[in-house]
């Protein structure tokens, strides 16, 4: 039976140290904001928001929500986005993702000044990280990271295999574990044999935003699994990418879903936002 890497835990720890980051900077009259801009209304991102606010309060970061309606215009939100560069009070901010259709989130990510890069999600951002220079780091890829690290798990000459290849979790998490001297494999929509190649993983990370698509038969005895897929059951509660019952059966590591990965997103939001402070 696997041990649970637990997010929750180590994002409260995460979450503490932060706090204590914000708190010394403040006495020394700096304090931490962190901006977003919220465009419509589609539910996860509303709670999603909600959540980062929550955290933002508990931890002493000053955040403010800039809402915009459905039909905000790629002009208006590009506006917000040099305003917010501009304005020194803000130490960072990011666009909460998904935007509606007709928007390009791309372009707009791309005007932000990767000094406030707090999803560092923006093409400079995550260029300098595949060249080895200081960046904000993309939350939920470091998320995955720091939760194999502060658990115990050895990422060094080790094999990697991740499955998905996005530019919010697959590419960048490929580039940190990289830098942390793994050794490295991608898999996608096209890889031919994705059981073969995940079995050969001795940490085997989730991201493909398929229900439950991993079971035992991909997994090798006695691998670290970190899930970072979330989906709403019609029943309510949420379920990752593995099959959690019969890989935990398997894996000697493994996170579950919740309490795994989606704490450690939103620890290392704030964690960027003191980063991006300290610099700035
Ligand atoms: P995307 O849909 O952007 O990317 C999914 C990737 O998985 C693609 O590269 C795709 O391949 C690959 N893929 C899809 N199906 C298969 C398959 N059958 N076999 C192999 N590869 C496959 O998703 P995201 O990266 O944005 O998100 C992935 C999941 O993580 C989602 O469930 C999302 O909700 C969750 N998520 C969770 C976060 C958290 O904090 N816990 C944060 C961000 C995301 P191809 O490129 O060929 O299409």
């Amino acid at each position: 039976m696997a041990k649970i890497l637990d997010g929750k835990a180590v994002a409260a720890g995460i979450r503490s140290e932060v706090a204590a980051g914000v708190a010394d900077l403040k006495e020394r009259g700096v304090p931490v904001r962190l901006d977003v801009a919220l465009v419509g209304q589609d539910p996860a991102s509303v709670t999603y928001v909600a959540a980062k606010e929550r955290d933002c309060a508990e931890i002493g970061i000053v955040s403010e929500v800039h809402r915009f309606p459905d039909g905000a215009s790629q002009e208006e939100l590009a506006a917000l986005v040099e305003h917010l560069n501009g304005q020194t009070e803000t130490s960072a901010f990011f666009i909460q993702l998904p935007l509606p259709d007709g928007l390009d989130p791309l372009a707009l990510i791309s005007r932000i000044d990767p000094a406030k890069d707090a999803d560092g999600l923006s093409p400079e951002s995550v260029g300098r990280l595949s060249v080895g220079m200081p960046s904000l780091l993309p939350c939920t890829p470091h998320g995955v990271i720091q939760l194999l690290k502060r658990s115990g798990v050895e990422v060094a000459g080790r094999e990697a295999v991740i499955v998905g290849r996005s530019n919010l979790v697959g590419k960048p998490l490929a580039q940190l574990l990289l830098r942390e001297n793994a050794t490295v494999t991608v898999c996608h929509s096209r890889t031919r044999d994705l059981p073969e190649v995940t079995r050969r993983a001795e940490i085997l990370i989730v991201a493909a935003g398929r229900r439950e698509m991993i079971g035992a038969e991909h997994v090798r005895e006695g691998a670290a699994v970190v899930d970072v897929g979330i989906h709403r059951k019609e029943e309510g509660g949420l379920v990752g990418d593995v099959k959690f019952e019969e890989v935990e059966a398997k894996a000697a590591r493994i996170s579950p879903v919740p309490g795994g990965v989606g704490p450690m997103t939103r620890a290392m939001l704030l964690h960027n936002a003191l980063e991006a402070a300290r610099a700035g």
